[in-house]
């Protein structure tokens, strides 16, 4: 029998040069440099332990409890991480679905959404390029190691703001962003730009998936949209996220992730009773159908749900 609620049975934290020590403030734990957590993975590269009768593989618990934990998804759909940026982070993009399969990727497209969690004053992300930009041009200026950054839409970022960042977009972390990332599940980065640090770039498969035409950030803007006792944060094609804003009972078919951020919440589904306190994260099964969120004034909690295209 799955419980109501499945937590982790260990952080799933990623080193990066870039990385800070938020995460680690966050989850109370001793580490430097973690530049990403992966909440409840099941992405082959990196999969999640889970705690259940000891502890268990997520994509293992997935296979054998498919519907009940994933219901009308025939894989788990998306990928939730915390990301630190403690420095500039890559200039990058991924693609589409059909770009993955065209350039015989075996992983699938990536489009992506970020809702800052944290940012430093002036701080500043990197969103589409402010004109439109002739392929050859923007590669000449790679090649000759200008600062290409110039070419993109700079915007200064607050806790709060939330961004749907569609595959084909060029894009990039300023240094000084903490975001929740919720992607698909999917691990293709093609990088552009890496501030010279000598990582490899991927320009020729880069070039074959940019979308090289002028981009209205406000049209990337995620509106939050006020839904009975939730704040939706991002509303995008595959995945939704909801900021929890009152106690509130939540029903749904298929699994959610819930993340705590700062404080407190308690779940109480028919039959169990769960904290979810700052730093952690919980997996609510499909089976699951209807939970009560009772939380704490000043805490900070998000649920993210997969959407059907
Ligand atoms: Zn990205």
């Amino acid at each position: 029998m799955l419980p109501k609620f499945i937590f982790q049975a260990e952080e799933n934290l990623v080193e990066k040069p870039w990385g800070g020590n938020y995460i680690a403030r966050l989850k109370g734990i001793e580490a430097g440099n973690i530049g990403e957590s992966w909440e409840f993975s099941a992405h082959p590269s990196r999969p999640s332990k889970v705690a259940i009768n000891g502890v268990a593989q997520l994509t293992d618990l997935i296979a054998k409890f498919k519907d009940e934990i994933i219901n009308g998804f025939e894989e788990f759909p998306i990928l939730v991480k915390i990301i630190d940026a403690n420095e500039d982070l890559s200039v990058q993009v991924h693609p589409s679905e059909e770009q993955a399969k065209m350039l015989g990727e075996k992983d699938h497209g990536k489009p992506e959404a970020w809702v800052v969690l944290d940012a430093d004053e002036g701080a500043k992300i990197y969103l589409g390029f402010k004109e439109d930009v002739e392929p050859e041009e923007f590669r000449k200026a790679i090649e000759r190691n200008e600062n290409i950054l110039e070419y993109l839409n700079a915007i200064e970022v607050k806790k709060g703001d939330a961004f749907y960042i569609p595959a084909g977009t060029i894009h990039a972390l300023g240094r000084g962003v903490r975001v929740l990332e919720v992607s698909t599940n999917s691990n293709i980065t093609y990088r552009i730009y890496d501030y010279g640090r000598g990582r490899e770039l991927h320009l020729d498969k880069a070039f074959k998936v940019l979308n090289f035409k002028k981009m209205n950030v406000e049209e990337l803007r995620q509106k939050p949209k006020r839904l009975d006792g939730l704040m939706r944060c991002i509303d995008a094609p595959f995945f939704k996220v909801d900021r929890i804003i009152t106690d509130v009972k939540i029903s749904k078919d298929t699994f959610q992730i819930l993340l705590c951020v700062n404080g407190k919440v308690s779940l109480k589904s028919d039959s169990d009773v769960v904290e979810v306190t700052m730093g952690k994260s919980v997996l609510i099964p499909a089976i699951t159908k209807e939970y009560e969120v009772e939380i704490e004034e000043d805490a900070e909690a998000y649920v993210v749900s997969p959407a059907k295209i």
